[in-house]
């Protein structure tokens, strides 16, 4: 018995100092200066870090570096998304984003402007990135909640407002 619950400390230490690991930050006020630890992937530990501070209605601004990324682009007609990945190095030359929950968890909205080698950009809705050098954001929490629910009628997840 005790070296099962041994065991099952050890592994929450474990859970607790990887998911310390992904970033550094500091609090100033309502906002919060985050520094995403390199190779970790921007929207993951962005979402988790919102999950971490309780932030359930916010926006995020950033930028950085990174070698890989997923843009996700929405076409009305067929109400479908088509993904489409970037192996290379890039500049976050913009990312900016909102914060909010759906059925209860914590839900990231980010678009990048993404800078290529040769100056040109890449732009979009921001599905996941991979930090290669340094990526600096700031997360400004809102005093309370904002929720989302599925929109059929242009099949996406819209801001669910008491005035609606
Ligand atoms: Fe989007």
């Amino acid at each position: 018995m005790k070296q099962v619950l041994l065991s099952f400390i050890f592994t929450l230490l474990a859970l607790n100092i990887h998911a310390q690991a992904q970033y550094t930050y500091q609090q100033l006020g309502d906002k919060y200066v985050v520094s995403v630890n390199n190779h970790e992937e921007v929207v993951k530990v962005l979402t988790d870090f919102c999950k971490d501070m309780n932030i359930q209605a916010g926006s995020i601004i950033g930028i950085g570096a990174i070698n890989e990324a997923t843009l996700r682009f929405f076409n009305p007609q067929t109400k479908k998304y088509v993904d489409k990945t970037f192996n290379e190095q890039m500049e976050i030359s913009n990312l900016t984003g909102n914060v909010s929950t759906m059925n209860g968890k914590t839900y990231v909205h980010i678009h990048a402007t993404l800078g290529r080698s040769d100056y040109s950009a890449l732009a979009g809705h921001l599905l996941s990135a991979k930090l290669n050098g340094a990526g600096e954001f700031v997360v400004e929490k809102f005093d309370g909640k904002i929720e989302r629910y599925f929109d059929k009628g242009t099949g996406l997840n819209m801001y669910l407002f008491e005035s609606k």
